[in-house]
């Protein structure tokens, strides 16, 4: 196991020997490139733990190769120790804006090199840890943001989320002047499904339920449980006309339905739709609506849409 892998870019043979030669005696693994780009060329095809880089090579300044390094996404985390016969203020000042973490003018001084290459190594290992730190942030609130909008049960959207969507619809259905369609389904009976055959069937019956649903409306809708054995539906630029479509397919689709686990069962759903316009025009008028035109389909039988009075 070695203490790091170094990357030196240096024309004079002898010289990257004397360093690879110290390098390797204090337990670093080497790798010597003679110009800029195979620098670059080596760097595309291992990684490296730390760059020795001279500044004046062959084919181009060592600056232009730190400039690269530095402006790639996969290396410029890589500490680069820019190693010089210059020794002016000027050198120097140029080297860290091309983005050098360090400058050691030769012939250099072997522990203070191996004083550079340890504090490096140390504040990249601290860096990557950070990184990777952050990246295990970032996953753990994504997933608590899904946590927060989704049912556990149907994986549909939950009720906090929709209520946020179909506010900020409603307000662009209204500066478009477009209307935005809501829907209301709720399960036909199906207390009696739970009594009978127990909640798990119960629940699974709400996930075969929820899986149908995803299958017929499309990207841009909104499909939330609401509650309970209530599923709703927030559609987009769409009318009373556009809404009459998708409402009839789902009440089919689950009429027909065929339920593996409950073969003996035929479970039918009641729809409500209303459309935002002159008198649907907050969210809560508008779902409200929606929830009334379903009371009407279960009052007038069930296995039915109702559609709330028009503008
Ligand atoms: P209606 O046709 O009038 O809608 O009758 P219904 O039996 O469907 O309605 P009711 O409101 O009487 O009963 C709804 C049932 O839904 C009662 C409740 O136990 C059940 N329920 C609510 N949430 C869940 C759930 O998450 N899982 C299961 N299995 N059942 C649930
Ligand atoms: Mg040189
Ligand atoms: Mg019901
Ligand atoms: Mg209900």
């Amino acid at each position: 196991m070695t203490k790091g892998r170094i990357l030196i870019v240096e024309d004079s043979k002898q010289q990257a020997d004397l360093t690879r030669e110290l390098l390797e005696k204090n337990g670093y693994e080497v790798v010597w490139a003679s110009d800029g780009i195979s620098g670059i060329k080596t760097i595309g095809t291992t990684s490296f733990d730390l760059i020795l880089l001279d500044l004046i090579l062959p084919d181009m300044s060592g600056n232009d190769v730190c400039r690269w390094l530095k402006l790639n996404n996969d290396t410029k985390g890589i500490p680069i120790i820019m190693l010089t016969v210059k020794d002016s203020l000027d050198d120097k000042v140029s080297s860290l804006e091309a983005g050098a973490d360090e400058y050691l003018a030769k012939p250099y001084n072997e522990v203070e090199l191996n004083v550079m290459i340890y504090a490096a190594l140390r504040t990249k290992a601290l860096q990557d840890e950070l990184k990777q730190r952050n990246k295990q942030m970032v996953e753990l609130l994504t997933k608590v943001e899904f946590l927060a909008i989704t049912d556990s049960l149907t994986g549909l959207y939950n009720r906090r989320y929709f209520d946020n969507v179909l506010k900020k619809e409603l307000t662009e259905g209204k500066r478009y002047r477009k209307s935005v369609a809501c829907l209301m389904m709720d399960i036909d009976n199906f207390k009696q499904i739970n009594d009978t055959y127990g909640h798990e069937t119960g629940d699974y019956v709400l996930k075969e339920i929820a899986a149908s649903l995803k299958t017929i409306f499309r990207e841009a809708d909104t499909i939330a449980r609401w509650g309970g054995e209530e599923f709703i539906v927030m559609m987009p630029h769409t009318d009373m006309n556009g809404a009459s479509s998708p409402a009839s397919k789902i009440l089919k689709a689950i009429d027909e339905k065929k339920f593996d686990k409950i073969p003996d069962e035929h479970i039918t759903v009641s729809i409500g739709v209303a459309c935002s316009g002159e008198t649907y025009n907050t969210p809560d008028i508008l779902v409200n609506a929606s929830d009334l035109a379903l009371y009407e389909a279960k009052r007038k039988g069930k296995n039915r849409i109702e559609v709330a009075p028009g503008e």
